[in-house]
């Protein structure tokens, strides 16, 4: 019998997923826990200006130790989360601060604090954009190290990529959740960053206005995973797969349809949605390949294969969101993946003049290269 490695591969590991660290979540609970992860002399703070990641001069990630950051950030789990809601001032400063988890790995070699059960290098992502940093920035700037802006980072190693991706999202969800959703007030970041709460008083003032979200098991917001789909329909002879290009984009450079999964729709009748709104094709049998986190700011990205039935292969546009749209044979979509893959900001491949299409790091050449492996061998 076949396995689904057989069918599908081994279990791929999506870049700006899958690094070095154990997101232990339940540990977010435990602020004393945290008090001593994020006061040792080996946790990694990974500092963000305007979601730009610190960098070294060659591009990687740099970190930065309690010691620096010591001066900006204080304590900022010494107390337990009830003392943290019963003394909220919204006057104060409260740090952007997400705690990303340990590395174990790590810890064996270099030593690290025990918490609980286990050893390891915490690491933590810190928003240092307000002025409030500024003593920070400047020293940082002053040791060669830089916020550098990017649009889509793809040349992270892939460990790196994941401590980015996770660090970039949730900084990300805090600035957006400063104030409640339900009532306006302002919010508390709790739970290592992973969670935010609307508090009852402001200084030990009750707040006037009565708010749903402490009302009943409401009382919290949790972070933000929006699901987007991928998408290749496949011919019903299983031998072409249809992609479009977006207006706007570089000649030649096609890739996967795709959008945004809605509330009440299965992953499924999205996809069937989607190819049709996009590519004015029908399709049936849909297929999840594989999956991305995509952090910018905060998506999961679903590759998706679809069949398109034998009557709904014609191309139209009824959402014209599209320039074009083509069916393309595997031969030259394997060839576009091997020769012509890169990103569409890049130009093409030093004299390549084919069919372009995303580079590796994308789940659109991910799920492409799972329809070769079924149909095209
Ligand atoms: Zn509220």
């Amino acid at each position: 019998m076949a396995s689904l490695i057989d069918i599908f591969g081994r279990g791929n590991n999506a870049y700006f997923s899958k690094g070095p660290i154990s997101r232990l979540s339940f540990m977010r609970l435990q602020n004393n826990l945290l008090d001593t992860a994020s006061t040792h002399t080996s946790a990694k703070y990974l500092t963000f200006s305007e979601l730009n990641p610190l960098r070294t001069q060659d591009g990687r990630l740099a970190f930065t130790t309690y010691e620096e950051v010591a001066d900006a950030i204080g304590r900022p789990y010494v107390k337990d989360e009830k003392a943290q809601i019963a003394d909220f001032d919204p006057a104060a400063h409260y740090p952007n601060l997400v705690f990303l988890g340990l590395d174990l790995q790590q810890g064996r070699v270099d030593g690290g604090p025990q918490l609980g059960d286990y050893t390891g290098v915490p690491y933590f992502a810190l928003d240092v954009t307000s002025s409030h940093y500024d003593t920070l920035k400047t020293s940082l700037a002053s040791a060669g190290l830089k916020h550098t802006p990017t649009r889509v980072d793809l040349t992270l190693p892939h460990s790196e990529s994941a401590i980015y991706s996770q660090a970039r999202s949730l900084l990300d969800w805090n600035n957006r959740n400063r104030f409640c959703s339900s009532c306006g007030g302002r919010t508390l970041s709790t739970h290592g960053g992973a969670k935010v709460v609307c508090p009852p008083a402001d200084k030990g003032v009750p707040r006037q206005r009565a708010c749903s979200t402490r009302i009943g098991l409401h009382n919290q917001a949790f972070p933000r995973t929006d699901p987007t789909v991928v998408i290749a329909p496949i011919s019903a002879d299983s031998k072409r797969v249809l992609l479009g290009r977006g207006r706007r984009w570089p000649e030649n450079y096609f890739s996967c349809l795709s959008g945004f999964v809605e509330p009440g729709e299965s992953l499924e009748t999205a996809t069937r949605r989607e190819a049709y709104e996009e590519a004015g094709v029908n399709v049936d049998r849909v297929q999840i390949h594989s999956s991305q986190p995509w952090p910018y700011p905060s998506t999961m990205l679903i590759g998706a294969m679809a069949q398109c039935v034998e009557w709904g292969e014609e191309i139209s546009y009824p959402e014209s969101e599209l320039e074009e749209a083509k069916w393309f044979e595997l031969g030259e979509i394997q060839h576009a993946l091997k020769h012509g893959a890169n990103p569409m900001w890049e130009p093409p491949i030093k004299g390549y003049t084919g069919l372009r299409v995303p580079p590796s790091q994308l789940m659109a050449h991910q799920v492409l290269k799972g329809v070769l492996r079924l149909f095209h061998r």
